[in-house]
């Protein structure tokens, strides 16, 4: 393809973008295609000649559309959200072109210091701590990493690192590249635990086995809206190291759990680790995969107030909430040696002079990866064309919408219960055992209506309960008209609905609750 071509080429594509956007609401948000649907339909070897652009853009239409899983759709609810925006489209376009995997700061110095500095603004933007800058005293700063999974594993093996380094030394075994220093590494590595709550993302837990730690959870209860409280934390912490002999070092606070959009009970988990010298010394990481963007408005801002003491990383992805496309994940670590300690490994042919005076940022040395993409620029892009102004406009747009689709949901208690505390625009609902029974109408709507606690009037474990709303939700889902998740928190089957896609707006709030209503009077009618 020759410059003349790409030319003609990229306009076509631009112009199937757009129309593949203004589509979106109209086509089904799942496709109806059966595994192994696309094979039959590519050649079974590459092709000898060259092709037209032409030819090969017409089988997006024919041969990928039909198997795409529209997540930009206005009628996709399920997971959280994956956004995409105009600017963040046009950073990939460039990131593209420049193609650099700018690992060390001279293999393009731009690639590295827009990083610096655009961190430095997603920070600003969260309201995080001062601690969390480039420009800070304590040497803390961002760097983008690809997903939250990524950024968890990568804190996990700092920490890792750190605490083994620390037991090591404090045995006074000097760090020499001794073969005695190595044994001590390794067999203070063999001790660690890694905690989250139970309620934690997977990764967490993949995190651990990628670092090769051990990993235990801190049980949540319904009670406390599946929060991690400090109670549960300080048992959990007790039994590792009094009957276990085992050394926690790494425990992850959720913001906005995958289940619930629980919020770890933030200041009491840090008071109960001040409670004992070696618990100060746990790695606190903060997982706000999804609900971080929301720190962007200023009725959430107060939670990254939490993070000033006591938080040695923060990790949100503006890919899901924040209108940049996957992947941005957005990493904050207060102190970049624990991470520059840990994974600095620098053969000759990585040697530069900017790297030696130490001056410059490698970031290499923030992650497991080597080469990494130029994804500052769209982050860059998005924060432009937006402004704050307008990314908190998405956020709140996203809020009403999770609010609205609560009230409907409570408008219905006949039919429906909220299972925990909406919030993040997620509303985490069952369909009622007793709305089965023809007369059974309890009137109560799920809340008390004080702090938004739960109250749970019905049995926890309620079999009747479990088996309608799973019905309900493979119906629903395999209508295609909208697509959401379910899962079991304590024992209850729930369905979880989040619709904030960036074309979302209240018709397809409304739309989406009608179906669901539908779809459960269709299962009680048997
Ligand atoms: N943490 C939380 C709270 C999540 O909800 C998710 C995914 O939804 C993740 C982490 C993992 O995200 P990623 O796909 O970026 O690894």
């Amino acid at each position: 393809m020759d410059r003349e071509q790409f030319r003609v080429a990229a306009h076509a594509a631009i112009d199937d973008i757009i129309n593949h956007f203004d589509s979106l609401p109209d086509r089904r948000v799942l496709p109806t295609i059966e595994p192994g649907y696309l094979r039959p339909q590519i050649p079974e070897n590459p092709p000898i000649e060259p092709q037209e652009w032409s030819e090969i853009q017409a089988d997006i239409e024919s041969k990928i559309q039909p198997g795409l899983t529209h997540w930009q759709s206005p009628n996709f609810m399920a997971f959280f959200p994956a956004s995409v925006t105009y600017p963040s489209i046009l950073g990939e376009m460039y990131s593209a072109a420049f193609n650099a995997p700018a690992f060390n700061w001279i293999c393009s110095p731009a690639c590295t210091e827009l990083e610096t500095v655009i961190m430095d603004w997603v920070a600003k933007a969260l309201g995080l701590p001062e601690c969390f800058l480039s420009t800070s005293e304590n040497r803390g700063g961002g760097v983008i990493q690809g997903t939250a999974s990524e950024s968890a594993a990568t804190m996990l093996i700092a920490a890792r690192e750190r605490r083994a380094r620390e037991l090591t030394l404090a045995e006074g075994v000097k760090d020499n590249g001794s073969r005695e220093y190595e044994d001590r590494i390794c067999a203070h590595r063999a001790r660690l635990v890694a905690l989250s709550s139970d309620q934690a993302h997977s990764s967490i837990a993949k995190a651990a086995l990628v670092a090769g730690t051990r990993f235990r959870t801190v049980p949540s209860r319904l009670e406390d809206n599946m929060e991690m409280t400090g109670e549960s934390l300080r048992a959990t912490l007790t039994k590792i190291e009094e009957e276990e002999g085992l050394v926690p070092f790494f425990i992850t606070f959720t913001m906005g759990t995958t289940n619930t959009c629980a919020v770890d009970r933030f200041a009491e988990l840090k008071a109960v680790l001040n409670e004992k010298e070696s618990w100060k010394r746990i790695w606190v990481h903060i997982d706000a995969a999804y609900a971080g963007a929301a720190l962007v408005v200023d009725e959430y801002r107060h939670i990254a107030q939490n993070f000033a003491e006591g938080v040695d990383s923060f990790n949100m992805n503006m890919h899901k909430w924040l209108l940049v496309n996957f992947d941005a994940s957005c990493l904050f670590v207060r102190n970049r040696t624990d991470l520059t300690n840990a994974l600095d490994i620098t053969p000759t042919y990585l040697r530069n002079p900017y790297s030696e005076t130490g001056t410059v940022i490698d970031y290499r040395n923030w992650q497991i990866s080597l080469g990494r993409r130029f994804r500052s620029l769209k982050i860059w892009f998005v924060m432009r064309s937006y402004g704050l102004n307008g990314m908190k406009a998405h956020i709140h747009k996203g809020l009403a919408l999770g609010n609205l689709f609560t009230e409907k949901v409570k408008s219905r208690p006949d039919l429906f219960e909220i299972v925990t505390k909406p919030d993040f625009a997620l509303t985490v609902l069952r369909v009622r055992s007793s709305a089965a029974t023809p007369t059974a109408s309890n009137g109560t709507n799920g809340t008390n209506g004080t702090n938004g606690v739960i109250k749970h009037d019905v049995a926890q474990v309620d079999q009747k309960a479990n088996e309608i709303t799973k019905k309900v939700y493979e119906l629903i889902n395999s209508r295609g008209e909208i697509y959401l998740t379910s899962s079991v928190i304590a024992g209850i089957y729930v369905i979880r609905v989040v619709g904030v896609s960036t074309q979302a707006d209240e018709a397809h709030t409304l739309r989406a609750f009608d179906i669901l209503v539908n779809a459960t009077e269709e299962i009680l009618r048997g």
